[in-house]
Formats: structure tokens, C-alpha cells, sequence
């Protein structure tokens, strides 16, 4: 029998987190029992100018993840370069996305496919978003909070308390 040392397996989480919303909560707890370290790469700007600061975006990640029985093996890391970069400073070998409907795909393929060309090495793992997660994200969050209208379901109470001051209520 061949005898090797265990390989521990770091993955990337990478996202704008403009706000955490249960789905990528969801992906991360998931994310957490694949990999042995998961490291969740909270873009800077990502071009998508966010509503809320990098700091308020990684302190509700940091608040969410505290309560999750991984926690230990959870880090939440300001992302600033090129992905593929950010992998390796790393040492993972897994870049980590979630999938929701069909329009997902197009923009992952892409992405997961220019990621394998600059770095063959380094693998895009895709869940599959939860069915009870899978209509939210963050830009109609942000919507429906900017309107006024109840995004409990959506979000952990910090990040309903987080937009209800960024929208002045
Ligand atoms: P980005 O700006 O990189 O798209 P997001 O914060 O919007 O960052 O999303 C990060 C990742 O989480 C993406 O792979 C996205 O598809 C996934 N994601 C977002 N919302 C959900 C959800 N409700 N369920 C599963 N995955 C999700």
C-alpha cells in the first residue's frame, strides 16, 4: 500500500458580498465540509461599485461565520488582485462558486474557463445553489431594502440592521 501524507485542501470563496445573503451562507457551510480551510475572498470593487464599505462587508462575514460550527476553518480575506494570484499566495487548489439559474452559467463558464487558462492547476468546484436559497441575491436584496420592503428571509439580522442604517430607516 502506498503511504502519503494527507494533503490539506484549501479552497477559495470568491465574491463581492454586497451584502452576505443566506445563499452564500448556505455555499459557504457547504464549501466548509469539502474543503479543509475555506477562504472567502471578498473583492474589493469587482467594477461593481458596492453599496456597502469592504470593511461593513467583511465584518458581516466575520459576525455570520463566528456562529458556524467550521468557524475554525473559515478565514474572510480582503481580495485586491487578480484571483488566479490570490489562489496561490493562498496555497488552494480550489476556487469555490455557487450556482444558481441558468443566467449563472454563462458568466461562470467564462470565468472558470479563463481561470483554467491562466491556471491550470487551480480547479473551479461549483455548488449548486440550495432550493430554498436559490431565487436571492444581493442586488434585489438591496432593492427590496431600498424600498422598504422585508428582506428577512433573505438575510441574517445583521444584514437587515446593516442596510436599514445604509438606507436611513
Ligand atoms: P460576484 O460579484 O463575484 O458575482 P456575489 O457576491 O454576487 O459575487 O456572488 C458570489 C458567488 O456566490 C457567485 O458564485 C454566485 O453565483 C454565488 N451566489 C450568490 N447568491 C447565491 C445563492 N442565493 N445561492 C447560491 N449561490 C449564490
Amino acid at each position: 500500500m502506498v503511504q502519503t501524507m494527507p494533503k490539506l485542501l484549501t479552497g477559495v470563496y470568491p465574491g463581492t458580498f454586497d451584502p452576505v445573503t443566506n445563499g452564500h451562507l448556505d455555499i459557504i457551510k457547504r464549501g466548509a465540509r469539502i474543503v479543509d480551510r475555506l477562504v472567502i475572498a471578498v473583492a474589493v470593487n469587482a467594477g461593481k461599485e458596492p453599496l456597502l464599505s469592504l470593511e461593513e462587508r467583511l465584518r458581516l462575514l466575520q459576525k455570520e461565520i463566528a456562529q458556524m460550527t467550521s468557524a475554525e476553518h473559515i478565514e474572510v480575506v480582503p481580495l485586491d488582485t487578480l484571483l488566479i494570484e490570490f489562489c496561490r499566495n493562498q496555497r488552494a487548489s480550489v476556487i469555490l462558486r455557487g450556482l444558481r439559474a441558468v443566467s449563472d452559467f454563462d458568466y461562470e463558464f467564462q470565468m472558470a474557463g479563463m481561470n483554467a487558462r491562466l491556471d491550470p492547476q487551480i480547479e473551479t468546484i461549483f455548488l449548486m445553489a440550495s432550493e430554498r436559497q436559490q431565487f436571492i441575491s444581493s442586488r434585489f436584496v438591496k432593492e427590496i431594502a431600498r424600498l422598504g420592503g422585508d428582506i428577512r428571509g433573505f438575510v441574517p439580522a445583521s444584514v437587515v440592521e446593516s442596510l436599514s442604517q445604509q438606507f436611513g430607516r
